[in-house]
């Protein structure tokens, strides 16, 4: 019940076996916080950071995205928060973008792809995100990687960004550098990917749209949405295991990773970190906290 839940809260998130887990929590914009200290999450695993542009009617400046950055990072007190940078298509209306309709938009110009492609405003929020690193725990993620190019290229971007502020005398830290896996290129690729970030996350809600090729929106595909798929939950595994193997720590930041009725199967694979709805941090904990990963298991999904 919802009020054993609340006695969970301020507990450790540890297998019964040891195994300590991240528990962190998925927001979209500073007034989420309320809701991440109301469940105790242990850090921010995936801060969306799409509001600050949506609700304006021009670019944000980079002193708007750094006062919000910087106010996250400060709630946190020097625990984690991971900004993810920019993930905007053309299935998010915002005008000052200039984007033309796509028939396809979550196959299109969108993320990465975007941002790539027009570095200024890729950089402002880099600045951004990099002056908010010194006043707490920041990392920053990238989303909808399909290649090693694609992460090389973002790592020029941010080495003349620190350039940049290093000229100016403005202060940053050489904060973790990740990627959102979710798609099957980089699933496949993660091997590669590893020896170039920190840390992978896994994107499932994403990774199960393109390896089923499911649009995610389409209601009336809903029944065939299954993030359960075998295929998905391979490719999970392979990214931990690649992850692992190239010094990477691994988390899932889609809505898989509240799944309690996987919650077992993702600390077997390895899985070091899952970033939820703020709502569903304790159930979660308490999962973990109910499984026992010392007790042999067979696992129909493999
Ligand atoms: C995902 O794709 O699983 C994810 C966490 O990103 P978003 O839901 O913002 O696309
Ligand atoms: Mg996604």
């Amino acid at each position: 019940s919802a009020e054993l839940l609340q006695q969970l809260k301020g507990k450790e998130s540890v297998t019964k076996d040891g195994k300590k887990v991240q528990l962190y929590a998925n927001i979209g914009s500073v007034s989420d916080m309320v809701s991440v200290f109301a469940n105790d999450a242990e850090g921010i695993g995936l801060f969306r950071s799409e509001f600050l542009y949506l609700e304006k009617e021009d670019y944000p400046t980079e002193e708007e995205l750094f006062q919000a950055y910087k106010s996250v990072a400060e709630m946190m007190a020097g625990k984690k928060v991971i900004i993810r940078t920019l993930d905007i298509g053309a299935d998010k209306q915002v005008e000052y973008f200039h984007m033309e309709k796509e028939e396809n938009p979550a196959m299109g110009y969108r993320a990465i792809r975007l941002c790539l492609d027009r570095p200024a405003v890729f950089k402002t929020q880099l600045r951004a995100i990099f002056r908010a690193s010194v006043f707490g725990n920041v990392s920053v993620m990238y989303p909808m990687i399909i290649s090693v190019d694609e992460v090389r290229k973002i790592k020029e971007l941010v080495e003349e960004v620190k350039k940049e502020l290093r000229a100016e005398d403005i202060a940053y830290k050489d904060i973790e550098q990740g990627i959102m896996i979710e798609t099957p290129a980089a699933a496949l690729i993660s091997d590669l990917l590893a020896s170039e970030v920190d840390f992978f996350s896994v994107g499932t809600n994403d990774l199960t749209q393109y390896t089923l090729a499911i649009d995610r929106q389409n209601a009336k595909l809903d029944a065939h949405y299954d993030a359960h798929h075998p295929a998905v939950l391979r490719m999970l595994r392979m990214v931990v295991e690649n992850g692992h193997k190239g010094g990477c720590w691994v988390g899932i930041c889609g809505e898989l990773g509240a799944d309690i009725s996987l919650t077992e199967e993702f600390l077997r694979m390895g899985v070091d970190e899952l970033s939820v709805s703020p709502s569903r941090v304790l159930s979660v904990r308490k999962e973990i906290r109910r499984s026992d990963l010392s007790v042999p298991k067979t696992d129909k999904n493999a």
